[in-house]
């Protein structure tokens, strides 16, 4: 049996909002994603032999600092961090995914590479791409090796993209764990 830790890190949190756009705040968006994709994550039918442990950086409202977060992932030895936002855009009219990656770091690409492929499935035909950036939580456990996304799952201010609903929740949820499985049964 392939055993996995993966840390499932909700952006924000208490006073840190995130984007707020129209009574709707990030922070309150991504928690739920989150606790559906480690659901998604915990459970695999038996034949797969594929079993993930998942840890949380939060699992309520509070804010928990940046430096906790990769405190956490390096300490449990996480396989992969996953860290869950959501886009905001000056005209309030763009819509899809975004993947962030530390530059230079090969698993990240492959993980990247993996949540790619159903990532789409979202918002279908609005995939923005893998892009490389300097995101503290990117960084610093690029240091200490773990393979790491920030996945901006969507815009907060696309009204035709309701994130607050919870059926874009769980598909957001379900395809992200897709991906992320993908790229676990590929590790050797
Ligand atoms: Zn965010």
């Amino acid at each position: 049996m392939k055993k996995y830790t993966i840390v499932i890190d909700p952006g924000h949190g208490g006073k840190d909002p995130g984007a707020v756009y129209a009574g709707y705040k990030e922070k309150d968006i991504v928690l739920p994603i989150a606790l559906y994709l480690g659901g998604f994550l915990s459970y695999t039918p038996h034949e797969v032999n594929l079993e993930i442990n998942c840890v949380y950086t939060r699992t309520a409202d509070i804010y928990v600092p940046l430096r906790d977060r990769v405190f956490i992932a390096n300490n449990v030895k996480a396989d992969a961090f996953i860290s869950i936002h959501l886009n905001a855009s000056p005209k309030h009219n763009a819509k899809g995914e975004e993947i962030w990656i530390y530059p230079g770091s090969i698993k990240s690409v492959k993980l990247a590479d993996s949540i790619a492929t159903y990532i789409d499935e979202i918002v279908p035909g609005k995939f923005r791409g893998i892009k490389e950036g300097n995101f503290y939580v990117l960084r610093e456990t690029a240091k200490k090796k773990i393979p790491a996304v920030l996945i901006e799952v969507g815009f907060i201010d696309n009204p035709n993209t309701p994130l607050h609903c919870f059926n874009i929740q769980i598909r957001a949820a379900f395809v992200i764990a897709t991906g992320i499985k993908k790229y676990l049964l590929n590790i050797e």
